[in-house]
């Protein structure tokens, strides 16, 4: 190839509009993307992961580019976005769609209204790329073969809705704008949203959280009307006192690239405060060592990393979750590596809508069993909620015991009956 078609391509991937016009949404598109070497038994693979994933499929150019082809069952960045029908276990008798049931929280479409003082703002449907484990997979991208979506699209009318509801509960104080994704959201959307937040007095902080910056940046590089908006809102809010913040979504250090570095660099000198919220996977990042990194390098580019989730309950990525005990023991290793403040907490956002806990914080934790039970005490004080560790996680008996309908429920009521005797202090 020429110098100067070398030089073209270089700045068509650097430019953002390039790379959502070229995002993979389809299987002959991957294969194209690959080239010769497809392996058709992988694409038929491939297929059969769609067949039975919640979540459409979308990735960028750059992402594809990160992936190491070379060891494509194994890559970490992979395992995120392309689901495999070979490697799919049977899910926990315990998923349900919607497993932090947020839609019975929302009391207008699009908002979620769980806590006393903060609500989720689902500005949009649609992302940069689409996760397999996303929490939202009842409702972010296109539909699938087995699910239809809630839609929540980017209206100006239905935004109009929300914020009559948020002036309407001067409670609410904290906002986090979510979806779907504000990398999907034109600029003027993204002023609509962030002034329209902004004009109301009690608000004091706003979030905007994003996987963008993981599998974009060169948006915030390339696309000066977009980062200008955002950076409006963010000086905005400063100079009337409500904090405005960024929350990134990366789950494994080789998604830090010069590009990310970059858009990290200009976000930060412009003024934006960003955070970072991980995810714990199986075979992503279920290693200290692994962890370490990503933690060092967010801290670096002035990415505080905020909070690691366990996995939320979401079909097709049974394979994807890890134990409570195994997030406990990561967590443990990481504390001390640096500073207090750049050390993630991680949480268990506990299915049923008890809101996020500190994983260490349960009342009980049967690891043979593999169901850790926690109390939400400031959330809805008299209810007890269950996590359950992956299936492959337990013994085979215990796996027996949790496919039988009758043994599972026993197992639920125990662990109840154990967490509220400890919980009042008779154990
Ligand atoms: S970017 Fe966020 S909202 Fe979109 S699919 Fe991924 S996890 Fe879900």
């Amino acid at each position: 190839m020429s110098r100067i078609a070398h030089e073209m391509m270089r700045h068509e991937f650097a430019d953002a509009a390039w790379q959502e016009r070229h995002a993979v949404t389809r299987v002959d598109q991957l294969r194209a993307w690959v080239g010769g070497d497809a392996d058709g038994n992988l694409m038929r693979d491939i297929e059969l992961g769609l067949a039975r994933a919640p979540m459409a499929m979308r990735i960028t150019p750059y992402v594809l580019n990160l992936i190491d082809w070379s060891n494509f069952f194994q890559d970490p960045i992979r395992k995120q976005f392309i689901p495999i029908g070979s490697e799919i276990l049977p899910s926990h008798p315990l998923l349900r769609m919607d497993s932090l049931h947020e839609r019975e929280s929302s009391p207008v479409d699009g908002l979620v209204h769980r806590y006393h003082d903060k609500a989720l703002l689902l500005a949009t449907d649609r992302c940069p790329v689409y996760c397999r484990f996303c929490t939202r997979s009842y409702g972010v991208g296109l539909d699938t073969q087995l699910v239809s979506k809630k839609r929540a699209s980017p209206f100006q009318s239905r935004w109009n809705t929300i914020l009559a509801y948020l002036r309407a509960t001067p409670v609410i104080v904290d906002v986090v704008v979510s979806g779907g994704d504000c990398f999907r959201l034109k600029p003027s959307q993204l002023l609509a949203v962030g002034t329209g937040l902004l004009s109301i007095p009690s608000i004091r902080r706003i979030r905007f959280a994003t996987k963008g910056l993981a599998v974009l940046p060169m948006k915030v590089t390339s696309d000066h009307e977009w980062t200008g908006a955002l950076v409006n809102i963010s000086d905005a809010g400063r100079n009337q006192g409500v904090e405005i913040s960024f929350h990134t979504h990366f789950n494994h250090p080789r998604e830090i690239t010069d590009y990310t570095i970059a858009a990290a660099e200009l976000l930060f000198k412009r003024g934006v405060r960003m955070r970072n919220q991980t995810v714990l996977m199986a075979g992503v990042n279920d290693d200290p060592e692994v962890m370490k990194q990503l933690v060092k390098k967010l801290s670096d580019l002035h990415i505080q990393p905020y909070y690691v989730y366990t996995c939320d309950l979401v079909g097709g990525i049974e394979h994807m979750r890890c134990s409570v005990g195994l997030a406990c023991q990561i967590e443990k290793d990481l504390r001390g590596i640096t500073a207090g403040y750049n050390t993630p907490l991680f949480v268990v956002d506990t299915p049923g809508g008890g809101g996020k806990r500190d994983v260490h914080s349960f009342e009980h934790y049967d690891r043979q069993t593999g169901i850790a039970v926690y109390r939400a005490p400031s959330v809805r004080p008299e209810q007890l909620f269950t996590y359950v560790d992956p299936l492959q996680s337990l013994s085979l008996d215990a796996q027996a015991a949790w496919s039988d309908p009758q043994r599972a429920s026993r197992i639920l009521s125990d662990a109840i009956e154990v967490a509220r005797a400890k919980s009042m202090g008779f154990e």
